[in-house]
This record gives structure tokens, C-alpha cells and sequence, in this order.
């Protein structure tokens, strides 16, 4: 099967075939775009966030462009990228994408051993993904050849500059041929991007995304709310939502048809009847599935952007947002599905931490205020169901017959109190009516993070320190279960000692503990002002956590 919007830009077939498998119905609009100009071999200069499908506009046109008797003499296309997550991920998506292609991709970044990566790089390689920092170690070994490079990427240049990288930057670039072609992505403009591009980008195109003003009063007044939340807990917190807003009918809106498929899954595996509706199902099926949701044989969907295309059912009642549009014009399509005609709607989304950038351009587009609201804990969900019980027993009261009861309550009363008996019988209505739940657990509550999740260590001076530091990682006794959130530990540390938060490396919280990276030569001001503090209430203790000192690039 092909993906029709993706053929359209003239990709190779090999392309196709992975970004069928993916689930991608039809390209982002950074990626409609950007990827016409890069396959003529233009620069480009493109504003875009996270969550756009920036990698894949940079990533295919490379791909496609890879000759098929490829010299030996180095990669030819060189990603820089500001934090080796950010490495890692991309390199997995090229690995994704270049599949059918054979492309042999490797990801550099500080923190892992140098050896393997010179392996890697010995093996022959057709594109790098890198930070700055470890790319230039290597340059200097004489170990990463960018001579044959033809196109260089500069990938979130905003952060990249943010750390301190602009030197190394411009002393990579130096290293790569003249007439290359460039490409850089920044999710804001400031003055010294720009220059940036003045310098090394030769006619560029510009694009820009999520930059779209709203009409006053295009926008429908819907109620809109997000919830943060950690991608992994997101199908149980859907749930939990659900749960608790009790929708007439929603659609659940997802990226992909793979995402679709495992939600739907996921969802009937909890109990809740939900039906797919994708570009991959035949027309007669999804024709099928919508008359159901249209006559009220079903009452939730879950479905791709593409498939629910121009649907009008006017029993919907909820729109949810299960993982955010690539672009706001298609949030404010969505959400267009609900509120029709005056009646009220409510459009729910479920955002990842790292997504604050794309919740504000939706703010921007619909001109409304998105509210943050926090995940229903099993308590919520508890006194909710106990409501539900009441309400029941209520209108059983007042509507029902009850007088062949009356013998029941009689015989028992001969041995018990009447409380007593209320007592039993609402536990049996209760257990009736969905009781309590079977998935006890609270899910950690996270806030939207205003720079890149886990990133890494830096201090404001930049280059030298970001790149030279040492960081020692703490194990600390405190974790999930007593409520340790990350903003707890940051507040913790940069209250008791001289850090500041761009001091602090990656946190991990775990069930029972946590674990911070802060730089190695204040690991033991760090370990004693955390004796006289209390996290949470709770007095904590950190320590070295064992074998784990790393050096940093
Ligand atoms: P990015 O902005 O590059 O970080 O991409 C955000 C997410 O969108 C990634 O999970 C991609 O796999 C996904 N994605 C990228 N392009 C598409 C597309 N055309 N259709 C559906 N999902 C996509």
C-alpha cells in the first residue's frame, strides 16, 4: 500500500514502503514543505518545534539523495544535534526511514564509550548523527572524514546555541565542503540564528510553522483542557479520563495508523469499547465503523487525522487529542468536530512533557487559553464511582417499586441495624455498577518542561564546562512512592546549594528511589546539604550511587 501524499513528493519507493509500515497517512506540513526545495538541493531555514515532524522533512531528502555506489571516503550527510538523546532518536528514525536503503547510519554523543563509534565509523557510513562536542573530538583524532559530506543539518540550532556550541559549530563546518547544502531547524529566531545563517546558508528557503493568527472568532467555543502526562502512562490515563468525563461519544485522535491500532487495543483490553477507524482499513469498514458512532452502537473511536476527514456526527461530545496534531490548523480541525451548533463540547489532550512549545502554538492559533489540569488520581476515580452509586441508588428511590423489598430488610433488620443493611446492599450495588478498579495505580504527576527533558549537564558559561565537566550521578532514598517529583529534587538541590537548575543533569525516578546527575566536584556539598533538608516531608538520603561516575564528552 502506498502512502498517496508521500508518493506525491516524489519519493523513491524504498522511502514509501517504511513510511507505509510506520502508519504515516500523509505528510506533516513542514514536511510538504520542506521536503520539495531539499530534494532540488536548496538550503532551507525552517522555524519548527518538536512534535512537527521536522525529522522526517530532513531526514527522507537526505535518504532519497544517497547514490547507490557510495564512496567510502565518509558519510555523506553530517545531523548536528545539541544532546545525545536528541542523537539517538534522530538516528533511530534515519535507521527507520533508510531501511529498504540499506543506510548505514551511526549516532555520536559524549557518554558512550569512543571506541565503539571508531568502530562504527571504520565500518563505512553514510550519515552521522552528532553533538558538536564529540564530533569534534573526532575530527581532531582525524577519526570522522567530512570531506565527502553534501549535506549538513543543524537540528534545534536554538539549543545547540543555548549550550555554548556555537564555535564548535563553526569549527565543524569549516570541515565540510564548500558547496554543500545546509539545513537549519530552530524552534525560535532569535538574532544570533540568523546570523548563523547569514554565514553558512546560501539562498535559503524559509519556512515557518505554527506562526498562524487566528481569525477572531473562527475558533469554536469548546471547553479545552490538557493533561500532562509521561508517554508511558498515557493509555491508562486516557482511560482514567474517560473514566471520569464519561463522554456521550469521542473520537480519540492519534498520528499514526499503528498508534490507532495498539490504542484500540489497549482500550478494549480495559473494558472500554473502542473501534479503529484508519487509512487502511477498506472504505466498506470504516464506512461501517462510522455508522455506528453516527446510529450509537458505539461510542468511542479512535482514529487518524485522514480517516475522520469531514466526519459530522452530531452526538459527539468529546474530542481527544491523544497525542498533539504536527500542526495547530490541524488541532483547531479536530476540534472544529465538537461544539457545532451552540451545543457544548469538550476537547481533551493528552500532552507529553516535552510538548509545551506545541500547546502554546495551538494557544496562539485558536487565541484560547488551553487549562492544565492534573490526571484524575485513583482517589478522583474512587469518589467518582461512589458518586455514580449514590446517583443510582437515588433514582432507584425515587422512580422504582420497592415495596417486594420491604421483606428482606424486614427479616434482616430482626439481627441488624438498618445502617448495617443500607450498608451491604449499597456494596452490592456498587460491585454492580463497575465497583472499584482494577488498575490501582496512581500515575506520576509531571509538568511541562520548558527545555528539553534530561538534558544534558551545562553550565551558563558554556562551551568549556559543557564540554569538559565531569558529573557524578546521587542515588537518593525517595522515589515515586513518596511522591518525589523532578521539580522536587532541582528545588531541593538548588535551595541547599550554590547549583542552578542548568546545573542539573538527567533525573531518574524511580518506584523507591531517584537518581540526579550533578557535576562531579559538587557531589559532596550536594551530599551533605541534603542531610539537613526533607523532600516531600520526608527526610532523604543521598549517597554516590555506586559504580556510575561518568565522564562527560
Ligand atoms: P518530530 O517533530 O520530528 O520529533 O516528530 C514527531 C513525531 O511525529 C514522531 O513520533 C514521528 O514519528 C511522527 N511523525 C513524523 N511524520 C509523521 C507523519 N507524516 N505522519 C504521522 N506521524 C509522523
Amino acid at each position: 500500500m502506498t502512502v498517496s501524499g508521500f508518493a506525491d513528493l516524489q519519493l523513491r519507493p524504498e522511502l514509501l514502503k517504511p513510511l507505509a509500515d510506520l502508519g504515516y497517512e500523509e505528510p506533516t506540513p513542514i514536511q510538504a514543505e520542506a521536503i520539495p526545495p531539499l530534494l532540488a538541493g536548496s538550503d532551507l531555514l525552517g522555524q519548527a518545534a518538536t512534535g512537527t515532524g521536522k525529522t522526517a522533512a530532513f531526514a527522507l531528502p537526505v535518504l532519497q539523495r544517497l547514490d547507490a555506489g557510495r564512496a567510502e571516503r565518509g558519510p555523506a550527510a553530517l545531523v548536528l544535534v545539541p544532546t545525545r538523546e536528541l542523537a539517538m532518536q534522530v538516528s533511530q528514525a534515519f535507521h527507520r526511514y533508510g531501511r529498504d536503503l540499506g543506510a548505514r547510519v551511526v549516532p555520536i554523543y559524549g557518554g558512550q564509550p569512543i571506541g565503539r563509534q571508531l568502530q562504527a565509523l571504520d565500518r563505512g557510513v553514510d550519515v552521522v548523527v552528532a553533538t558538536p562536542g564529540r564530533a569534534l573530538d573526532h575530527i581532531s583524532r582525524g577519526t570522522l572524514d567530512l570531506s565527502a559530506v553534501r549535506t549538513v543539518v543543524l537540528d534545534e540550532a536554538d539549543e545547540m546555541l543555548d549550550m555554548g556550541f556555537a564555535e564548535d559549530i563553526e569549527a565543524i563546518l569549516v570541515e565540510t565542503p564548500e558547496d554543500r547544502q545546509t539545513v537549519l531547524f530552530s524552534a525560535t529566531m532569535p538574532g544570533r540564528i540568523d546570523a548563523i545563517a547569514r554565514r553558512h546558508l546560501r539562498e535559503p528557503v524559509r519556512i515557518q510553522m505554527g506562526r498562524a493568527e487566528p481569525e477572531p472568532g473562527s475558533a469554536p467555543l469548546v471547553r479545552q483542557s490538557a493533561y500532562v502526562v509521561a508517554r508511558p502512562h498515557k493509555p491508562a490515563a486516557l482511560g482514567r479520563v474517560l473514566d471520569v468525563e464519561s463522554p456521550t461519544a469521542a473520537i480519540v485522535f492519534c498520528r499514526t495508523r499503528e498508534e490507532v491500532d495498539q490504542l484500540t487495543e489497549t482500550l478494549n483490553g480495559r473494558g472500554q469499547r473502542a473501534e479503529a477507524l484508519h487509512g487502511g482499513m477498506s472504505q466498506e469498514h470504516r464506512d461501517r465503523v462510522v455508522n455506528r458512532l453516527r446510529d450509537g452502537r458505539a461510542d468511542l473511536l479512535v482514529a487518524t487525522d485522514v480517516a475522520a476527514r469531514g466526519l459530522d456526527i452530531d452526538r459527539l461530545s468529546h474530542v481527544v487529542n491523544y497525542s498533539l496534531p504536527a500542526a495547530p490548523e490541524t488541532y483547531v480541525h479536530r476540534i472544529g468536530r465538537v461544539g457545532r451548533a451552540g451545543r457544548e463540547g469538550v476537547a481533551i489532550t493528552l500532552a507529553e512533557p516535552r510538548e509545551h512549545r506545541m500547546l502554546k502554538a495551538v494557544e496562539r492559533t485558536t487565541g484560547q487559553r488551553i487549562l492544565l489540569q492534573k490526571v484524575p488520581t485513583v482517589a478522583d476515580l474512587r469518589t467518582r464511582k461512589l458518586e455514580m452509586t449514590r446517583a443510582a441508588l437515588q433514582e432507584s428511590l425515587l422512580t422504582d417499586d420497592l415495596e417486594r423489598f420491604r421483606v428482606v430488610v424486614e427479616t434482616l433488620t430482626d439481627e441488624f441495624d438498618v445502617m448495617e443493611v443500607a450498608l451491604a446492599a449499597v456494596k452490592l450495588a456498587h460491585e454492580l455498577n463497575g465497583g472499584d478498579l482494577d488498575d490501582e495505580q496512581d500515575i506520576p504527576e509531571t509538568a511541562l518542561r520548558p527545555e528539553r527533558e534530561r538534558r544534558d549537564t551545562v553550565r551558563p558559561t558554556g562551551r568549556g564546562a559543557a564540554r569538559g565537566g565531569h558529573t557524578t550521578r546521587l542515588f537518593i532514598n525517595s522515589g515515586r512512592s513518596n511522591r518525589i517529583r523532578p521539580q522536587d529534587l532541582v528545588g531541593a538541590i538548588t535551595g541547599e546549594t550554590r547549583l542552578s537548575g542548568r546545573d542539573i543533569g538527567a533525573i531518574e525516578i524511580a518506584d523507591k528511589f531517584s537518581l540526579v546527575e550533578v557535576p562531579a566536584d559538587a557531589a559532596d556539598e550536594v551530599i551533605t546539604a541534603l542531610r539537613h533538608a526533607s523532600i516531600r516531608g520526608r527526610k532523604v538520603l543521598a549517597r554516590r550511587d555506586r559504580d556510575k561516575d561518568q565522564r562527560r564528552p
